[in-house]
């Protein structure tokens, strides 16, 4: 049985509690792991390694930190198979997306951030012939990182490497649902020498250690991804004690597919933005509407192509459709399929459990279901699943099918397909959503604000964004 350790001031250290969390394997369901059951002791220890490291990691020039991220980047890919392969048993996700996706996103990261941090200037402006204002932009000392399952180690690296890179340090929580790979870059940071304390690591269920890290009065600034319920607990904790946030939530998102679409384009794209991970991206578009005189055409196309996706063991080559993160995300899912087709939605294709032989018998598969025939305000339609499941729904008219769209609580990303011009920029203007892709899915350019409107969050990611989201602003006004 392997044994995740926390990271604390360089040292991988069992929690202080000595109390475990069984880790098992989607595909199986097997134990195969334990995880700390870390408490307010351990973020205590990690906030004083992050607090005294403060002081020497903000002084170091950009370029030494830089420096150091890259060789954390550098290392992990020469490891990116053994990388690979832990995320793909720790989630239930296919090795060929770990390994494609997950992993290379992962280093990308970390150079990114280690290059726009070199690259990195604050404001300055005169005010007529009065007076030099100029900014100067400060890390804001210890923050606090907490990150989901669903791309475990692509979303943590996504938050640490800005936060380090601008000279914060760091106390970070991994989901204590997929632990595994950010227990192996805690091994990577102290073969680089990282210096201790900079970043640290503390693994543990959210209630104890996500609250701990919410509450505690050193921690500057929290940033998290993960659902919306855990979002609006962490805002009430956090924000009487003013720190500042970066909430990256849940979405719900449309892709919206009109007759005049490119038809192969937007129908290859449809099928990886419903299922992609077994549709557990935030980003996925599990409502598509597609327009009436294209309807019956791509519904065809559309179930033809799920039912040829192959659900099986992650670590098999031939595998499209991999594991279901957890049981208990495993009963959701399927909780939903039921729900849906008391709301009077017809199942299309799948909608069972995948049965699998051998070592996977077990394991926590959802065949990739389509549903059609709900309407768009049903609990179907309206509720994040973050599963493998989506709905159909034809629309007739522009202004309709917009109305349905921005008709959720949620507005992370949009989907708009049309080879019309300006219909794309009409369509996308109005789309209440933090990312519109036209003519694509998922298209990444790490400079873009990341990020999402209403409940999908508060805050951007990315690009200047976050690195000045991780500083302190104080501007100086000289009177010339
Ligand atoms: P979650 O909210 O259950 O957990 C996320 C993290 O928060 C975990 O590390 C968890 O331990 C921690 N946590 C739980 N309770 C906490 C508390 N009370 N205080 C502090 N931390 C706490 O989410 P999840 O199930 O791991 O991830 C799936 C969700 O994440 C989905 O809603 C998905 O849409 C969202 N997500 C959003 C984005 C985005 O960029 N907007 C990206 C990926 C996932």
């Amino acid at each position: 049985m392997e044994k995740v350790l926390n990271y604390i001031g360089g040292e991988l250290v069992p929690p202080t509690s000595q109390q475990w969390l069984d880790k098992p394997e989607p595909a199986t369901a097997e134990l195969y792991a334990h995880v700390p059951d870390s408490d307010e002791t351990d973020v205590q220890r990690a906030v004083e390694a992050a607090t005294n490291a403060f002081p020497a990691w903000a002084a170091m020039p950009a370029s030494e930190r830089a420096r150091l991220l890259r060789r954390v980047a550098d290392t992990v890919r020469a490891r990116l198979e053994a990388f690979a392969r832990a995320e793909s048993i720790d989630t239930g996700k296919p090795l060929s997306v770990a390994s494609s996706v997950d992993i290379p996103r992962s280093i990308l990261n970390l150079e990114f951030f280690a290059d726009a941090v070199t690259q990195f200037s604050s404001e300055a402006h005169a005010t007529d012939a009065l007076a030099l204002n100029y900014t100067l932009r400060s890390p804001l000392g210890v923050v606090g990182c907490i990150s989901p399952w669903n791309l475990p180690l692509y979303l943590f690296t996504w938050k640490i490497a800005p936060a380090l890179a601008m000279g914060n340090c760091v106390v970070a929580k991994p989901s204590e649902v997929t632990p595994m790979t950010a227990f192996l870059l805690a091994q990577v940071c102290r073969e680089v020498g990282l210096p201790p304390g900079v970043l640290n690591i503390v693994h543990g269920l959210g209630a104890k250690v996500g609250a701990a890290l919410s509450r505690h009065p050193d921690i500057a600034a929290l940033s998290f991804t993960g659902s919306t319920r855990t979002g609006a607990e962490i805002a009430r904790t956090a924000a009487p004690l003013f720190k500042k946030l970066s909430l990256e939530m849940g979405g719900k998102n449309p892709n919206v597919i009109f007759a005049d679409c490119d038809f192969d384009e937007a129908l290859a794209t449809t099928v990886r933005s419903s299922f992609a991970n077994q549709g557990q991206i935030c980003l996925c578009g599990p409502r598509i509407f597609v327009q009436a005189p294209l309807y019956e055409r791509f519904k065809a196309a559309l179930v033809e192509r799920t039912r040829a996706l192959k659900v099986g063991d992650p670590l098999e080559p031939g595998t499209d459709q991999g594991a279901l993160v957890s049981q208990q995300h495993f009963e959701k899912v399927m909780g939903y399929i039921d729900l849906a087709v008391q709301e009077g939605g017809r199942l299309l294709t799948g909608g069972r459990r995948a049965k699998l032989d051998g070592r996977c018998r077990n394991g926590w598969f959802v065949e990739p279901t389509l549903v059609e025939g709900l309407g768009p305000e049903c609990r179907t339609n309206q509720e994040e699943i973050f599963g493998p499941v989506a709905t159909l729904t034809p629309f007739e008219r522009e202004e309709e099918v917009l109305a349905w769209a921005n008709s959720t609580r949620y507005g992370l990303a949009a989907s708009v397909w049309t080879k019309d011009l300006s219909r794309a920029h009409r369509f996308a203007a109005k789309l209440h959503s933090g990312i519109v892709w036209v003519n694509c899915w998922m298209l990444r350019d790490l400079r873009t604000p990341f990020g999402g409107v209403k409940d999908s969050g508060v805050g951007r990611e990315g690009g200047h964004e976050v690195l000045r989201f991780f500083t302190e602003p104080k501007n100086v006004c000289v009177k010339l």
